[in-house]
């Protein structure tokens, strides 16, 4: 049976540990040292490593792990000059076989937050960590691509099995909703949504994961094809918005200069 620890770093950031048997995998070491102490505190062996993408807050921590150990470093070919330290260089469609956890993800290029950015979906444990693309009630800022590869991709994660668990890798929810509700007044699974995680931030819980099912209930940007944020994002561009695509531009546009009342 496989444990996922959130290990918080930063102001917001979740580093994913996966551990069974005494050997673990990190997901987007940002923080060397925080890995470093949960692996010792749990006395586990690093078996291998996994990044989505080149962003510092997901591969900083990359130098000190690899002064202490020498597992396979797997991530995106197209950002292999952007990650040091990377060994296993994937493509669209890749297997990645962790055999001390019994693990085999398969590899999923989801360009728009970054162009290289990939998801790894573990089929039978029901596992996706899509570091920056899918939030919990959000999606990640467009720095590199077209609204249009960023829809694609999220469509792409939508289309996995509903019962998937999400991880993704920030703390973003309460934000995130806020937004949400602006942009889809009248839809009460953000309320419920809203109610939930606040309680567990009070609690100091992470929100994350999440599930694909339940985030098609709440999360505005899979939910381009609804009338009711087409009209609301379409009278934010000030213009009419048909195509599911362009609602999913205008919606990431307002959200990029959208001030939360929530944390
Ligand atoms: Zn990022």
């Amino acid at each position: 049976m496989i444990t996922v620890t959130p290990l918080p770093a930063f102001s917001d950031n979740y580093l994913w540990l996966l551990h069974c048997n005494g050997q673990a995998v990190a997901v987007d070491p940002g923080d060397g040292q925080v890995v470093q102490a949960a692996l010792r505190e749990r006395r586990l062996r690093l078996a291998a490593i996994l990044v989505t993408h080149h962003h510092p807050d997901h591969i900083g921590g990359l130098p000190t792990l690899l002064r202490g150990w020498d597992p396979p470093v797997y991530g995106p070919r197209a950002e292999a000059q952007l990650i040091p330290g990377l060994t296993r260089l994937l493509d669209d469609g890749d297997r990645v076989t962790i055999p001390e956890l019994g693990l085999a993800f398969q590899v999923l290029a989801v360009p728009g937050h970054t162009l290289g950015h990939i998801a790894y979906h573990e089929a039978a444990e029901k596992l996706l960590f899509c570091g920056d693309t899918l939030f919990v009630a959000g999606c990640g800022r467009l720095f590199e691509g077209t609204p249009q590869q960023m829809y694609a991709s999220l469509q792409r994660l939508a289309a996995l099995p509903g019962d998937t668990a999400m991880y993704c890798a920030h703390e973003y929810t309460l934000s995130n909703l806020d937004f949400a509700r602006q942009a889809e007044p009248g839809n009460f699974a953000i309320g419920a949504e809203i109610e939930r995680v606040r309680e567990l931030r009070a609690g100091r819980q992470p929100s994350v994961p999440s599930t694909l099912r339940w985030e098609q209930s709440f999360n505005p940007f899979l939910r381009c094809m609804e009338p009711v944020l087409a009209k609301s994002a379409g009278a934010h561009a000030g213009q009419p918005l048909v195509e599911a695509v362009e609602v999913f531009a205008a919606l990431r546009q307002w959200k990029d200069g959208y001030k939360s009342a929530l944390p």
